[in-house]
């Protein structure tokens, strides 16, 4: 066999090995070696390898199965840390991140009206921090961010609420820290934090997490990977026009996006204006301005107005679900971000527009479920990308 062969072959087997020693807590050499179809022997000089690499350890014995008891190994957690970022409306947060997703260390900032240069400059505070407290053990830093990405260059495209365009930001912060850096769209962070991490983990490899919040987006993953499509930014379903005539001006410049409709900026903006218009809402009761705790709190209560406004917004989000159920057929849909404070009768109209809206044999194979990792999700996920690429754990260089 060619050289560079045998070596390809070699890196190929420890990833399998890697994988399981990720996916389980603890397992003995002959349980790999069964999981693999692997040889006994190969398996224990990967296993020797990486115990030399300081990434997998012997953790105690397991039960035999008839004849010596096997030795149980597994993945040293802290062997490694990563740094995730989750540049959020209204605050960014950093924290570190261990090989099995625990988090430490985690840094918030709230950055409302904070855009340009001044937004680089925060994020760069919270990375400066975090990177000193953690210096040996780094491998990486993954940047989650709302807007469009090219993640393949590290470069944020357009990010409107951080006023950044044409941004080389995966280049600025791998020159700044020496360290590997990712950029990827906050969505589709959040949904591979969700498979990765999430209660809810789908029977097939396949899901689809849909942000509601400030703004709304979605992220794909397909057979277990980010599907970004051709241009980095498949799911962006919060510009999709949903009401033609009549509608609210959106940030992208359109009228009638789903955000202007659906998302939390919607609902507290269509409350007010009802309010201005003299409508009767529990919301008069008082002057403070209208929040969605307030909104959360009448809509709860029954509250006509709030309900009528909310319950229209889950109509939209659930229309706008049932084009990406329709075109891709994944099962698998999690809920997340500040609407989803709205509770079980809010996502119950969204799967009820979802199940009208589509075919019966697709909606009815459709599970609706809110996220669970609230808001570490963006975190998780851009750290789980790099904590993935296997040769990054390696303090030798790969063959
Ligand atoms: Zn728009």
């Amino acid at each position: 066999m060619e050289k560079a062969t045998r070596q390809q072959l070699k890196k190929q087997n420890r990833d399998l090995v890697l994988k399981i020693f990720f996916e389980t807590a603890q397992i003995s050499r002959a349980e790999i070696a069964r999981m693999t179809g692997l040889t006994r022997t190969t398996v224990s000089d990967i296993v020797a390898d990486l115990v030399s690499e300081g990434l997998v350890n012997e953790v105690g014995i397991g039960v035999s199965t008839g004849g010596k008891s096997p030795i149980l190994l597994s993945l040293v957690e802290d062997a490694h840390t990563i740094i995730g970022l989750d540049l959020a409306y209204n605050q960014f947060r950093g924290a570190v991140v261990d090989l099995r997703g625990q988090i430490r260390n985690v840094i918030s900032l709230p950055v409302s009206d904070t855009t340009g240069s001044q937004a680089i400059e925060a994020a760069l505070g919270i990375l400066d921090q975090l990177v000193s407290s953690e210096k040996d053990s780094l491998i990486g830093i993954g940047v989650g961010t709302p807007g469009l990405i090219n993640s393949e260059d590290g470069v944020v495209v357009t990010a409107v609420n951080l006023q950044w365009k044409s941004l080389p930001l995966g280049k600025i912060l791998s020159e700044r820290y020496k360290l590997p850096v990712i950029v990827l769209n906050d969505c589709q962070a959040a949904a591979m934090g969700e498979f990765k991490f999430g209660e809810t983990l789908p029977a097939s490899r396949n899901m689809i997490v849909v942000r509601a919040g400030h703004g709304i987006g979605a992220g794909v993953i397909i057979d277990g990977k980010i599907f970004q499509g051709d241009g980095g930014s498949a799911g962006e379903i919060g510009h999709v026009v949903m009401l033609k005539d009549g509608g609210q001006l959106c940030r992208c410049g359109k009228t009638g996006c789903l955000e202007t409709l659906a998302s939390v900026r919607a609902v507290v903006q269509s409350a007010q204006n009802r309010l201005e218009n003299g409508e009767t809402t529990c919301l008069k009761i008082s002057d403070l301005p209208i929040t969605v705790d307030r909104m959360v709190e009448a809509y709860q209560a029954r509250d006509r107005m709030v309900v009528e406004i909310i319950d229209e917004a889950g109509k939209f989000l659930g229309g706008a679900i049932a084009i990406l159920v329709s075109t891709l057929n994944i099962h698998h849909i999690i809920l997340m971000g500040e609407m989803t404070r709205f509770g079980d009768r809010w996502l119950d109209v969204v799967y009820q527009t979802m199940m009208k809206s589509t075919l019966p044999h697709q909606g009815r194979d459709t599970h609706l479920h809110t996220g669970t990792l609230r808001d570490n999700d963006v975190i998780l996920g851009a750290s789980a990308l790099l904590a993935g690429n296997y040769a990054l754990l390696m303090r030798q260089p790969s063959p």
